[in-house]
Order: structure tokens, then sequence, then C-alpha cells
């Protein structure tokens, strides 16, 4: 591909960065498929809706609008301290937590920088690096789809500028326990800034061997910085709010140096504040898409079995709100059929793991769609 005239203008860091796959909307599929309902599968979204308590608090927003958002979060910062037990001057806010990932890209990273994170990965955890000029290793996973920590502990060793740790893993949805993280921790020289990525803690806190990385960081001499957002357990991925928990103020005041001041709009403040104020509901929610996730993991299991109509079908291990599967062939023709049956997941297009998708834990309804859909899918032939 020949650059445009405008690329050749661009930075040489910024050129060849690859477009984020961020999924199609139900409108796209609609229009391109002809179908009218729509069961979505692709992005980790929550389908059991907000706690009335943010109807109520957006219903008066359209009054506030003209007056510019608070620039530092002030009663959302009060909130999450109070619950967190975190120190209020070590919260940090973002546009969502992607925000906040590419802050600590902009405030850190050098051209020629290591960053260390895991394959298949969240492609912001390779772009925003690459993007200020860092080189991105790329960890693979063990052979039964997990961590492999040898690997984590050998790159740790590099003394890479930035590790992004994400606990768990999306698209895997594996995750480090106790012991493991431990490990890595060990690993991690002083001078690494490690963030944790835990936009799936709420679900994984269902697994009794999840760390309470917050607890084991505490004695850490190094920086580091656990992100989270309000974007999938607690419902509200349109509005964008994501935060992090850091070592220190001091680390926060350089963040607040580089993001930008009015980042987190007031609707969003107003909402993430009204669902934090309802945890019954966000944890009502995540028991609902835990049980249901199971229950879709034992019925692809029976349909995987020798014989069955999925032979061969491998179930990537997974403590979040979806599930990462190897279907054998390539995703690309499987997506298709799918997606004319009007279910959308997300096929994964990174090198090696062209076989794989990802499927969002839906309502039981949905998740019955995508394994009948699947199934048709499956039985077409494989093109050659
Ligand atoms: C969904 C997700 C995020 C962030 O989402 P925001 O909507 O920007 O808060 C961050 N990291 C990972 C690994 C995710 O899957």
């Amino acid at each position: 591909m020949t650059d445009s005239p405008i690329a050749t203008l661009a930075r040489p860091e910024a050129r060849p960065l690859p477009a984020y796959n961020a999924g199609l909307s139900n409108e796209a599929v609609r229009a391109r498929y002809g179908v009218t309902d729509i069961a979505r599968l692709a992005s980790n979204e929550n389908p059991f809706g907000v706690s009335p308590a943010v109807r109520q608090a957006l219903a008066g927003v359209a009054d506030a609008v003209g007056n510019y958002p608070d620039a530092h979060c002030t009663a959302l910062r009060q909130a999450i301290a109070e619950r967190s037990g975190m120190a209020a001057d070590r919260l940090v806010f973002g546009n969502g937590s992607e925000d906040l990932i590419k802050i600590l890209c902009e405030v850190f990273l050098s051209p020629g920088d290591l960053v260390v994170t895991q394959r298949p990965v969240f492609g912001l955890h390779e772009i925003y690096p690459r993007m200020m000029g860092a080189q991105v290793e790329l960890l693979e996973l063990d052979a039964e789809l997990g961590f492999d920590i040898d690997a984590w502990c050998a790159a740790m060793a590099k003394a890479p500028k930035i590790a992004f740790l994400p606990n768990p893993s999306n698209p895997v949805g594996c995750m480090m326990d106790v012991a493991q993280f431990a490990r890595v921790l060990e690993a991690t020289p002083g001078s690494t800034i490690l963030v944790v990525d835990e936009a799936y803690y709420e679900y994984a806190l269902h697994d009794e061997d999840y760390p309470d990385v917050l607890a084991m960081l505490a004695a850490r001499q190094g920086p580091w910085i656990v992100l989270r957002t309000f974007s999938k357990a607690w419902g509200l991925a349109g509005l964008r709010v994501g935060y992090g928990m850091a070592d220190s103020a001091a680390f926060v005041q350089l963040l607040d140096k580089v993001r930008s001041p009015f980042n987190v709009n007031l609707a969003a403040q107003r909402a993430a504040l009204a669902a934090w104020s309802d945890p019954t509901h966000m944890r009502s929610g995540v028991a609902t898409t835990v049980a249901l996730r199971e229950a879709l993991r034992h019925e692809l299991k029976a349909l995987a079995a020798p014989g069955g109509p999925l032979q061969g079908l491998r179930i990537a291990p997974s403590v979040a709100n979806f599930l990462f599967l190897d279907i054998g062939r390539p995703n690309g023709p499987v997506t298709e059929a799918l997606l004319r049956r009007g279910v959308i997941i997300k096929p994964w297009k990174e090198p090696g793991f062209e076989h794989f998708l990802r499927v969002s834990i839906g309502t039981e309804q949905d998740n019955a769609r995508f394994v009948q859909a699947l199934l048709v899918a499956m039985a077409e032939p494989v093109a050659v």
C-alpha cells in the first residue's frame, strides 16, 4: 500500500499503526445482513442494564450540560476512595480505562523503550506503546491457553519500562492466580512500571484463587498502577469511565499533566457515581453472567466431545465475561455465517489465532442463539 500525501506528514511511529478492531454496530449488521434481532456478543458488554439509580442520575443531565464537568471527578473520587480504602489522591480517572493506557504511554515511553505484554493481545496494550515508538515484546500463552509464568519472569528480567499485565487476559480470559502473580512480582525489577489491567476484576472475584493485587502490590518497591473500568460489570461502556489506583500521589500528578483536563464528561461522572452507589445491582448481574458462562462452557464441552457436532473445539479457561474458542478452522467464514443469523462475535485476527473467536456472555437467550448458530455454521463444509 502506498502512503497518501497526508500520511507522509505523519510521525513515523503513527503511520504504520493498525486500525483498532472495534467491532460492528447493530445498525451496520442490520443493514448488511438484513437481520432485525441481534445477539450482541462481540464487545464484552453487560447485557443486564444499569442500576435504576443510573437512570435517575441521567434524567437530570440535560439541565447541567452547559457547564464543564469537574476536572477532578471529586464526588466519584471520594466515593471510590471510601469503599476501596485507597487514598483519594492516588486515584486517576479516564475516558474509559483505554484513556489511561494511552496517558501512561504518553507520559513514560520514549522511542526504543521496551514494553512487555501478553499475546493474543488487548490491542491498545500494543498500539499505544508503538505510537510512542516503544518496542513491544508479546509473550506467548502456555499449552493450556494460560499465562506462561516462566516467560513472564524471563521477560521481566529484561527490565521493561512498562509491563501491561491484563488479569484476567482479554481475549483469552485466563488469569494469573495468587502464586503465579507473586512469582511475576518477585521477578519484576524496581525500575519497571507495572500496569495491572483489571477490566474484568468484578467477574474474576468469583474465582477464589484470583489475587488481591492491590494488597500484594502494597509492599512493592517500584511504580505500579491497577486499572479498572465502569464499562463491563457496571454496564456503562457507552459513557466511558475508567479509573486507576496508583502506588503514590506523585504518580497520579504526573498522569494529570498529560491527561486531557475534562476527560471524563459530566454525564459519565454522574452515572458512574450512581452505579457505584448500587453495588448490589452490579453483583447480581455479574453472578448471573458467571453462572451463564459456566453453563455455556459445559454445553460447548459436551458438543466438543469425540463424535459430537463440535468435535475438537477447544475452550480456553476464563474467569471473565467471555469465552475464547479454538474452532479449528479459519474464523472468517464462521463469523459471516453467525452474522447472517444475527449473532455478532469477535473473530480474532492476530497471526496464529485465526482459528479463534471470542464470544461474550449474553443473556441466556443470546447464548442459546450463539450455540444454535455455531452448530449450523460448523456443519457447513470448510471452504478451500
Ligand atoms: C474492555 C477493556 C478495557 C477498557 O475499557 P474502557 O471501556 O476503555 O474502560 C481495558 N482493558 C481491557 C483488557 C479490556 O478488555
